[in-house]
């Protein structure tokens, strides 16, 4: 039989690595907490018309990246490529009208066909923050802030965060024409993937990472040219807010974003480290969304954070694994049941117990504990066990200077001095 393999762009995390993602996690989730933003869960499979409705059919993702089949009952199901989606699906489908203004996060596996590369796979995790029935510009700052002070927090620095507006669909709709004849003159100049988006979703040419097309849409029409003094306005409070907020930005006008409900803010916080998948973060306002897929009218922003780049970008400080406290040596019928009962005990302490479960001769399990080197050590043979004893020291390589102390299990007062004297 061939050996078995993980899927093309998918990829196993170890448990060695898992301790920067955790660690990272534990970050994150002190951040929204503190934040009053709370979590929710949605299916990772949801219905395909869900995606093909609130992210539109002509962007990448719903044309091309989509993990799309048939169930055993004949339903198209697609693995979720994102969150939001799923969440305004969510929100109408419990009664959002009862709880028109909420603070939501959610994390976990998102599932796009892509070629994948350094900080690109086909499995990967977004952490995604939305802010719900929100319509001020400070709304929008808020948000900008709490992504860039989780990649702060995090101690990511050289993070450069790009902003531009889309305008409401209106400003939209008055620059559309223009560009499109623009495209139509130009088709011959652009890439073949942006010749190809002038009917389907001719803003993503903006967007294009082309080089030759990018150089030619310098001569573009700006879609900034054509917004209302209302969305100008709203703008300029956008910049004046950051700026009192000491957060740095650059504007980029071509900055439109993959998907097709965003309206007025969009940003990006990109890293210079990551190579070319320079993106840590992409979000913005999508205010017509919800009533799109069938809620109340009702305003709303949003952003999801990358986690295999956000991990990429993290320093290893926080792969730092948490030391054993206690390693337990044991060998013994008798041994090994109090050795057991002892880790069970101890655990209640917050302590971090080791049990060695090899059942391996003394020597090797001192071996072992010379390799993990935990902060003290018990160990339990039968002759103590027998006597309900176990003898703890603190772990040092020379044994000599360490005093060893007799337990008896049940005496939890010397436990807990013992504890008390050496750890807290
Ligand atoms: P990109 O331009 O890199 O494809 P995107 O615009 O498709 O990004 P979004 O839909 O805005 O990405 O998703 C938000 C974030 O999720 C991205 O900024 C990136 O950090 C991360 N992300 C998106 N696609 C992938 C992927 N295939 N693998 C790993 N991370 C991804
Ligand atoms: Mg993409």
């Amino acid at each position: 039989m061939n050996n078995l393999k993980n899927l093309r762009g998918t990829v196993d995390l170890l448990p060695d690595q898992l301790i920067k993602w955790q660690n990272v996690e534990k970050i994150i989730f002190e951040q929204l907490s503190r934040a009053s933003i709370k979590e929710i869960r949605t299916p990772i499979l949801e219905m395909t018309e869900l995606f093909i409705r609130g992210i539109g059919e002509g962007t990448d993702v719903v044309s091309k990246e989509m993990y799309t089949f048939l169930d055993r009952g004949e339903r198209s199901c697609t693995l979720r490529p994102e969150g939001t989606a799923s969440v305004v699906r969510a929100l109408i489908q419990n009664g959002i009208s009862s709880n028109p203004f909420q603070k939501l996060w959610y994390m976990g596996p998102m599932f796009r066909y892509e070629r994948p590369q350094a900080g690109r796979q086909r499995q990967f995790h977004q952490l995604g923050v939305e802010f719900i029935g929100y319509e001020s510009v400070r709304s929008d700052v808020e948000i900008i802030s709490i992504a860039w002070d989780i990649l702060r927090k995090l101690g990511i620095n050289e993070l450069n965060l790009e902003i531009n507006t889309l305008g409401d669909p209106n400003d939209r709709l008055n620059f559309k024409k223009t560009f499109v004849d623009w495209l139509e003159i130009n088709k011959n100049s652009l890439d073949l993937d942006s010749q190809n988006r002038i009917n389907k979703n001719p803003l993503r040419v903006l967007d294009s990472k082309n080089a030759q097309t990018k150089k030619v849409l310098e001569n573009a029409p700006r879609l900034f040219d054509f917004m209302s003094e209302k969305s100008l306005e709203r703008f300029s409070t956008l910049k004046q807010q950051l700026e009192m907020l000491e957060i740095p930005y650059i504007e980029n006008f071509n900055l439109v974003r993959g998907l097709d409900y965003y309206t007025h803010t969009a940003f990006e916080i990109t890293s210079g480290s990551l190579g070319s998948q320079a993106t840590v973060c992409g979000g913005g306002r999508y205010d017509n969304l919800i009533k799109q897929m069938g809620g109340p009218e009702t305003p709303a922003i949003g952003f999801a954070i990358g986690l295999e780049r956000l991990i990429l970008l993290a320093g290893n400080e926080h792969a730092i694994t948490k030391k054993t406290d206690i390693f337990i040596i044991n060998k013994g019928l008798h041994a090994e049941v109090l050795a057991i009962k002892l880790s069970r005990k101890l655990r209640n302490y917050n302590l971090l117990i080791e049990l060695d479960l090899t059942g391996g001769s003394f020597s090797k399990q001192f071996k072992k504990a010379n390799k993990i080197k935990p902060r003290s050590i018990i160990v339990v043979g039968d002759d103590e066990a027998v006597r309900n004893e176990f003898v703890i020291r603190l772990f040092d390589n020379d044994t000599s200077e360490n005093k060893e102390e007799i337990i008896s299990f049940d005496d939890d007062i010397k436990i807990k001095k013992w504890l008390r004297s050496n750890f807290f």
